[in-house]
């Protein structure tokens, strides 16, 4: 498909085509599944058999055979026309970790059932109770017995587990002391959640702020088969890595998707708006907050277009992805704060969307990696100064 078509006329039928299908799915869809706290069933069944979920699967597996480039359009405009993706884009930045380190076998037993719709890889498991951001320091253990391991352990904040047939888990297989580095010793596996059901695997629902589907994971001894071990035992975090980099371009992405919608929508409020004879819009203290956050959003797109070409072309971008969420995160917020001041008293009512949309991109300064952890990771790695965590 891309080798006919020139990329920025695929590029905006990909957007015109994401914004129809999403307007099937109105505020009211979005918001009478935010007071529910319910799954966007419906909304994913549509991405799923649109294709979207299988954009990033080779086209030899069944799938779109798109890069991140293309995944951060998908997603950008499913946010920018006021929907989530938070309920499925994982499958998307999950996808590569399987499709860069999986066996053949792997790739042939799961990819094109995925790219079919018939089974989904959503949840991605690494984050623990007691260790938050210090992955190297993770306590789930899995232990070989014979041609199996055997999983122990728990996790938290484990996105979409309820409504996902295949995990990708992050678990030690050396203790951190038996290793020369602490990132050695960790592997990653591919859980396949409907046999670990009743089998030693818990699953717990937590309600948070917003309607995010998020759960704890207890692992009982749960045991998975050697096949389902991704890559080489012991190198999972370096396959983690990469993982990341797409992870962070992609919800980023989504940030500036979420920073256009709320700009869209103070700025229609603003001119329309009357207050002491004027529109409210008329006002530069109205005025000047939304066109700083506009600023930002539209240079944070940039740096994302930036990072997922990186990406794509296979040059270093971790640098770039990180930069990418920084400010697609903070864009957003600063978009949803200018968004929420604009509608005065009217931002808090949930008829206006803005509160939901607002606790929903909220979330991107704390996951899936922490604003401190990236000026951290920038001070380290491009700036060059010493370690400080
Ligand atoms: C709704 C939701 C969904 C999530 N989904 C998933 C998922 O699907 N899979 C998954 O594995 N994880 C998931 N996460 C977990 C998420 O990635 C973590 O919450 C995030 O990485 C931060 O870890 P933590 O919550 O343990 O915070 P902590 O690591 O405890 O940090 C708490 C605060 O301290 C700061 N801090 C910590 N150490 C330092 C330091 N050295 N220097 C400066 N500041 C520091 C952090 O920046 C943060 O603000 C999700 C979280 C949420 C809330």
């Amino acid at each position: 498909m891309i080798s006919h078509i020139e990329k920025p006329e695929l590029h905006e039928q990909l957007k015109n085509a994401v914004a129809e299908l999403c307007r099937n799915f109105p505020d009211t869809y979005w918001r009478e599944l935010d007071a529910k706290r319910a799954y966007p069933e419906a909304f994913v069944r549509a991405l799923t058999k649109a294709g979207y979920m299988a954009t990033l699967i080779p086209e030899e597996y069944g799938g779109a055979g798109m890069g991140v480039t293309e995944a951060a359009i998908i997603l950008e405009e499913i946010h920018r026309s006021g929907a989530n993706a938070a309920a499925c884009h994982a499958q998307m930045y999950i996808m590569g970790t399987l499709l860069r380190h999986g066996s053949a076998a792997q790739k042939a037993k799961y990819l094109p059932a995925i790219a079919r719709g018939e089974i989904r890889l959503q949840a991605f498991a690494v984050t623990e109770p007691t260790t938050g951001s210090d992955t190297t320091r993770i306590k789930t253990t899995a232990t070989r017995k014979g041609d199996k391991f055997v999983i122990k352990g728990q996790k938290i904040w484990i996105s979409r587990a309820e409504h996902s047939d295949l995990m990708l888990l992050v678990a030690r297989t050396m203790p951190r002391e038996q290793v020369a580095r602490r990132t050695e010793g960790l592997s990653v596996f591919l859980v396949d959640l409907r046999q670990a059901a009743g089998r030693g695997l818990t699953i717990r629902p937590i309600r948070t702020m917003m309607n995010h589907a998020t759960t704890e994971v207890f692992f009982d001894d749960v045991e998975a088969p050697g096949e389902n071990l991704v890559g080489q035992e012991g190198q999972g975090f370096r396959y983690l890595l990469d993982g990341l980099n797409a992870e962070r371009i992609l919800i980023a992405a989504e940030c500036v998707g979420d920073g256009r919608w709320f700009l869209d929508r103070a700025c229609r409020y603003a001119k329309e708006r009357v207050v002491f004879d004027r529109p409210i819009g008329q006002n530069q203290g109205v005025q000047f907050p939304l066109a700083r956050a506009y600023a930002n959003v539209e240079a944070a797109a940039l740096m994302v277009a930036h990072a997922a070409d990186r990406f794509d072309s296979h040059q270093p971008c971790g640098a770039q992805a990180n930069m990418a969420k920084l400010l697609a995160a903070d864009a957003s917020w600063e978009s949803a704060n200018a968004a929420l001041q604009t509608h005065g008293g009217f931002g808090f009512a949930e008829d206006y969307d803005i509160e939901r949309k607002f606790r929903e991109t909220r979330l991107y300064q704390i996951a899936p990696v922490s604003t401190n952890l990236i000026l951290a990771y920038i001070a380290e790695h491009v700036l060059g100064l010493p370690r400080s965590y």
